[in-house]
């Protein structure tokens, strides 16, 4: 069973030295290091259902789901069984399958923007992919998108904002080029005004504006109401594609994702996490006349060993199968549950908390003020979420271990496991 959170640690942090030796910090994607928060990284041994298990004996409720693919949970019954078949049969061949077509099916009947899709391995493949087409479609080279965004980690994508609105941008990484960055345009999310002043300036010569349609990596943050429409009517002003980057909200925030909750349809659409039910996918797919320029259809040039894997096809088909339009409102029922008892408990301690939740994404900022963008989250108290993320361990609640990112719901918790999640949050505030 294991004893409820972080009790111990001696084989996590035993691990954790022996793995910087041979990997770069002791992790394969930097978040995992737990660097901000100041703690040694849980090393996980199992999980199951919505409850994950570390090498050290410790149990925890999950709200990181692999940071989203996880809808159904740990270790779904009739997703591993899927694994197994499909593992039995041989595991890569690099020869088209009748599964890639079954889930390119699926997509496509449930993604209003997608006629058709092609399969890649991960979100940052997936967006790198659609910023080349786009740029490849229109014959434009620059792009557009906003401050707090993260989009993967494309050269392109990996761009802060320079100073001031509708200026270009600067590259936010050694390594990526200043020459590239300067095609990407950063303006604050939310903001209309300054997409319009952009499109005053370099309309003309922008290929696409790429946007998460529910921003997820500067904590939650939604749409403002008109903000996507406004977008679709710019791009359309101008002749630029629409990217709704929708790699985490994809059967996240809906069962036809953020576009189908929303009503508005873009060009292309980028997906991952849920669509590969915790193996390594992403996708992109639009417009059936955008997206035949890609080869062999065209001349746009994209392609992947691993693409469209028989194992990844029948994790992400398994899951989507396994989500209907009640999964979702069963997700919005707990959801509802977890932000109310966090709202009490933040109230009657007297924390500022600002809870921002669509669907089964939700992220208690520590600030007062109304977050709908990245200045705005950045006000959030640091310190006391640290300090907060180290308590909630302890109690046996696992939540990103950033102030920037949500916690998602998955399918799997139940009333009760929301309730104790409560309960241990009340604690955790009381800690402060
Ligand atoms: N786009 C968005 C909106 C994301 O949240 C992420 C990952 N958090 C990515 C793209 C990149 O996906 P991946 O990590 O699979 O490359």
């Amino acid at each position: 069973m294991g004893q409820i959170g972080r009790k111990k640690d001696d084989r996590s942090r035993e691990a954790f030295e022996k793995a910087k030796r041979v990997i770069p910090g002791g992790v394969n994607s930097p978040v995992r290091a737990f660097k901000s928060v100041g703690l040694t990284p849980v090393y996980v041994e199992r999980g199951e259902g919505c409850t994950v298990y570390d090498i050290d004996g410790n149990r925890y409720i999950d709200y990181v789901g692999s940071w989203g693919p996880l809808i159904m949970g740990h270790a779904h019954p009739e997703v591993v069984e899927a694994l197994k078949k499909t593992a039995e049969k041989g595991t890569s061949f690099g020869a088209p399958t009748e599964l890639e077509t079954l889930m390119a099916e699926l997509v496509c009947e449930r993604v209003p923007s997608c006629d058709i899709v092609r399969m890649v391995n991960s979100g940052t493949e997936a967006t790198m992919s659609a910023l080349r087409l786009a740029r490849g479609y229109t014959g434009r080279s620059k792009i557009l998108k906003f401050e707090g965004s993260y989009h993967g980690h494309a050269d392109s994508l990996l761009i802060k904002a320079g100073s001031g609105v509708a200026t270009l941008g600067l590259p936010d990484s050694p390594g990526v080029p200043e020459t590239i960055a300067a095609h990407t345009i950063t303006v604050p999310y939310n903001d209309l005004e300054s997409v319009k002043l952009a499109f005053e300036k370099f309309g003309e010569q922008i290929a696409c504006i790429i946007v998460e349609p529910v921003a997820g990596n500067m904590g939650v943050v939604p749409p403002l109401p008109g903000f996507l429409q406004g977008l679709r009517d710019v791009t359309e002003k101008y002749g630029t594609l629409l990217i709704f980057d929708e790699v985490m909200t994809g059967f996240r925030v809906d069962y036809h994702c953020a576009q189908g909750l929303y009503g508005i349809t873009p060009d292309l659409t980028c997906l991952g996490k849920v669509i590969g039910g915790g193996l390594p996918v992403g996708a992109y797919g639009g417009k059936r006349e955008i997206m035949e320029r890609m080869a062999p259809a065209g001349p746009i040039y994209q392609a992947g060993t691993l693409s469209g894997n028989p194992l990844a096809m029948a994790a992400g088909y398994t899951t989507l199968k396994l989500l209907t339009p009640q999964t979702y409102e069963l997700l919005e029922r707990l959801s509802v549950q977890l932000q109310a008892g966090f709202e009490h408990n933040a109230r009657k301690i007297g924390i500022p908390v600002t809870i921002n939740r669509v669907g089964s994404m939700i992220c208690p900022f520590f600030t007062e003020q109304h977050v709908i963008n990245y200045d705005i989250a950045r006000t959030s108290d640091l310190e006391r979420f640290k300090n907060y993320f180290g308590a909630m361990l302890e109690l046996g609640v696992s939540v990103a271990p950033s102030q920037f990112e949500g916690m998602f719901m998955s399918a799997v918790h139940t009333p009760e496991i929301v309730d104790q999640t409560i309960a241990a949050h009340d604690k955790a505030l009381r800690r402060l």
